[in-house]
């Protein structure tokens, strides 16, 4: 599932278009189906969060969301596809490269325009920008949430998915349904989520335990029955805004309700 991690690493891969122009500009998209990019030199993509920034010259900008399932494989031009064709959402080629949006969200938008789709996003956790105490002062503008709820929330600080915010409360030690304002270290927390999604930005599979062996790399995410650490059973939850609530994972004795 997509989280910053994810989302940085497909940025680093479509590196591999910077500096390039573009000889293939397919949107499979109804909304795109007019557009048409070749010719453009590819100037950069960022990851802001979950979301993916290409920077094309001349002021347009690819922006995309990988969402669920969605993936972005760039390979050298001419390679077979790894998923199916009609899974393809664009297809972006170059003279060596090619890159195919599998199962994305796609808008095409002026550069200076960027701000609309990204601007209510918190500090991005693998941002360069990254600012810990404007996350921290986000997530305290709402004190009576649920800090489960409060940490998917991409406008308090932008990244963490729902495998992130089950492991950050349990190494945090705090229950998910917690409210942010009874929290007894926000800044420690904050700094547990930016340290884990830190030491996979670079890392395809997630190892919050230290544990490699299969079954045992996440906490409590996904788990059923006792807890790693102290053999509790693990506790499940639906927890986030109304009709977008997602499970969450909690060891009730590590994580105590407050
Ligand atoms: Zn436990």
């Amino acid at each position: 599932m997509p989280e910053g991690d994810t989302v940085y690493r497909t940025a680093r891969r479509l590196d591999a278009l910077t500096g390039q122009v573009l000889t293939t500009s397919d949107f499979r998209i109804p909304s795109l189906a007019e557009v048409d990019l070749v010719g453009r030199t590819v100037l950069e993509t960022v990851s802001r969060g979950k979301h993916l920034l290409t920077r094309l010259a001349d002021g347009v900008t690819i922006h995309s969301h990988l969402k669920m399932e969605g993936r972005w494989d760039v390979q050298a031009a001419g390679s077979t596809w790894h998923r199916p064709a009609h899974e393809a959402r664009a297809v972006l080629g170059t003279a060596k490269t090619e890159a195919i949006g599998f199962s994305v969200l796609l808008d095409v938008v002026p550069t200076a325009s960027e701000h609309t789709l990204v601007g209510h996003l918190g500090p991005d956790l693998l941002g360069p920008d990254w600012d810990p105490q404007l996350a921290v002062e986000r997530l305290q503008r709402l004190p009576h949430v649920a800090i489960g709820e409060a940490l998917l929330d991409q406008r308090n600080l932008a990244g963490i998915g729902n495998v992130y915010r089950a492991e950050t409360c349990f190494l945090a030690g705090v229950a998910p349904r917690t409210p942010v304002s009874e929290v007894p270290n926000l800044p420690r927390m904050v700094a547990l989520a930016h340290r884990m999604l830190d030491v996979h930005r670079d890392r395809a599979s997630r190892i919050t335990t230290g544990d490699r062996r299969p079954g045992r790399r996440l906490w409590v995410y996904g788990r059923q029955g006792p807890c790693l650490r102290c053999g509790t059973t693990i506790l499940l939850d639906e927890l986030g805004p109304e009709g977008q609530e997602r499970t969450v994972w909690w060891c009730p004795s590590c994580q105590p309700p407050r």
